[in-house]
């Protein structure tokens, strides 16, 4: 029977289902790397979430692996191309959190819309801000999706189903909704990005950009940290550039440096902790996927 090592917070019911299939499985589910490097020898599967990152050093270290399974969607923490020329097969369940991260999303645009945060935390320190909060409404406006993937798509058909009109850029697939970058950052009054972290994706959103985009628009980044240039967005949020910005992930989590917490800060921000993923169904999905992929390993 093959073991296998949970890195990183999983449903509950998967830990027990891969149990039930026969698979040994650990679970330190708040592992630092230190430790991790020091145990990975001894299994054969190891089952990661963004936190952990599977990087050279480690992959050398672990000499039985046959499977690193990702829950959720994006490679960019694992070395994936290294760990496959070691014979490791990389997996992901790039489906199970599409909606949850696509319904946020839209959260976020009705929150920004409508100063939803700032209401409510203005009522908690007392404060009746009712003449300051005139919000706009989402129907009737451009929404400008950038990569129009499984999240990307959800999110477009959701934001026509409530009266918008969706506009995106993706050089890769066809889609009737797709323009030209420039006009999509000229027409959109929501831009929101859904691109993989990658060489060419990083800083995507950066100070040529905010050039281009339509005064007085509004961003909203729950992708990979890093795709929107965070110093650019900071500038383009106090010169008046952007209306505001939601925020679900940062280069740094939690954001420490001066800038994050400047820009954590500013009043027309709002943020949530990396929480895209995080509803049950989405859990649930990602685990029932997850033990898909174990047993077909290591039962
Ligand atoms: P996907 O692969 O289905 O879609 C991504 C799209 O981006 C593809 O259609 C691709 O063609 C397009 N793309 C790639 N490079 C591009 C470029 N340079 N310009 C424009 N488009 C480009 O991926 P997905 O499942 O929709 O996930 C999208 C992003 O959401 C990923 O970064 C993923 O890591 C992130 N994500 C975040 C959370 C969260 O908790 N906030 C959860 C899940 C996924």
């Amino acid at each position: 029977m093959g073991k296998l090592l949970v890195c990183d917070p999983i449903a509950a019911s998967a830990v027990k289902a891969m149990r039930a299939a026969g698979i040994d499985v650990d679970v330190r589910d708040d592992i630092e790397l230190n430790d991790l490097a020091s145990i990975i020898g001894e299994y054969e599967g190891i089952v990661v979430r963004s936190r952990t990152k599977v990087r050279k050093d480690l992959i050398n270290k672990a000499t039985r692996l046959k499977v690193i399974i990702r829950g959720g969607a994006g490679l960019d923490s694992i070395d994936v191309d290294h760990a496959q020329n070691k014979g490791i097969d990389v997996r992901n369940t790039p489906a199970a959190n599409s909606n949850a991260v696509a319904e946020l999303a839209l959260g976020m645009m009705i929150s920004l819309a409508r100063h939803i945060a700032r209401a409510d935390s203005s009522m908690k320190e007392g404060r009746w801000e009712k003449k300051q909060l005139k919000g706009t409404e989402i129907a009737g406006k451009t929404l400008g999706v950038v990569g129009y993937g499984r999240i990307g798509q959800l999110l477009g058909q959701k934001a026509k189903a409530l009266g918008m009109k969706v506009v995106a850029y993706d050089p890769y697939i066809e889609h009737p909704d797709i323009i030209p970058l420039d006009e999509m950052f000229a027409a959109a009054d929501y831009i929101t990005i859904h691109v993989p972290m990658t060489t060419q994706t990083a800083g995507f959103i950066g100070a040529e950009a905010f050039a281009k985009i339509k005064k007085g628009a509004y961003l909203i980044q729950a992708s990979r940290g890093g795709t929107v240039d965070e110093r650019a967005l900071y500038e383009a949020l106090t010169n008046g550039v952007l209306s505001g910005a939601a925020l679900d992930v940062f280069t740094e989590e939690p954001p420490k440096s001066d800038l994050l917490l400047k820009l954590v800060a500013l009043p027309n921000v709002i943020t949530t902790p990396h929480i895209g993923a995080a509803t049950v169904e989405a859990q649930n999905r990602v685990g029932g996927e997850i033990v898909k992929i174990a047993t077909s390993y290591l039962a």
